[in-house]
């Protein structure tokens, strides 16, 4: 996607969104597979879509279809709960969650870690759900990444080059257990440091957002991007979650 969906669904909002059925339909080409909308939609009216003012067919919010392909990008099975709609389990919580929100709008990242069962990877989740309505975003554990890439080297048709060129030019990008990269081959571990490496480049320069839940500190993956995800002023910041003790109830 590459509109911001929120701002074109407000911009829409704002001048009054143009129903389908008003518009000169040769001319514009509904989304693909837009399915239909749930049986009275309010936005629609059951189209499954929205010409923006500037003619551009996106889709209508309520749409199930449109559901579907996003979880799709984003990488998710099923969707997290909206952003808004997290209350924080704990302080410390409700800091990450303040950090990923920062680094949304500034880029950079988030090196989040702590032990199992605090949180971590239903937060990356739901981030990267808040994401995908605006911008492209994925979620992927560290074995997928390195999946992919085995399956790149097995596949005539891409390289390992475009995956980790597709991994470098995401807005944003979510990985969940960093350090299963050390379990991978050299070779897979060099491309890991180089699109880690590559997105810090990326990160206030082009707005590039990355996170990572791991159980460890950045430096399970070298001292070098450990450096990186400490450098504050480049807008990476490393978060230890490991308060479970401090619970609100
Ligand atoms: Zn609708």
């Amino acid at each position: 996607m590459t509109q911001k969906l929120a701002d074109v669904l407000e911009k829409t909002a704002q001048e009054g969104a143009l129903e389908p059925e008003k518009t000169e339909k040769q001319a514009i080409q509904a989304p693909e597979d837009q399915g239909d909308c749930v049986p009275g939609c309010e936005i629609c009216h059951g189209v499954g879509w929205l010409v923006t003012p500037d003619g551009e067919p996106i889709w209508c919010p309520n749409n199930p279809e449109r559901l579907a392909v996003l979880l799709d990008e984003a990488g998710l099975d099923w969707a997290p709960p909206d952003w808004e709609s997290i209350t924080p389990r704990s302080r410390k919580q409700e800091l990450v969650m303040r950090a990923l929100e920062r680094v949304a709008e500034t880029g950079g990242g988030v090196w989040l870690w702590g032990p199992p069962g605090v949180g971590k990877t239903f937060l990356l989740r739901a981030f990267v759900w808040r994401e995908v309505q605006r911008r492209e975003a994925r979620f992927m554990t560290m074995l997928e990444m390195l999946d992919e890439m085995r399956d790149a080297i097995s596949d005539r048709g891409t390289s390992v080059v475009e995956v980790r060129r597709r991994l470098i030019r995401l807005p944003v990008l979510a990985v969940d257990e960093p350090e299963k990269a050390n379990a991978g081959t050299e070779f897979a571990r060099a491309n890991v440091f180089e699109i880690f490496n590559r997105r810090y480049e990326g990160g206030k320069h082009l707005g590039l957002v990355t996170v990572v839940a791991s159980n460890k500190p950045p430096k399970v993956l070298g001292d070098y991007l450990a450096s990186r995800f400490q450098a504050r002023k480049e807008g990476f910041v490393t978060v230890h979650i490991d308060d479970l003790e401090d619970q609100r109830r």
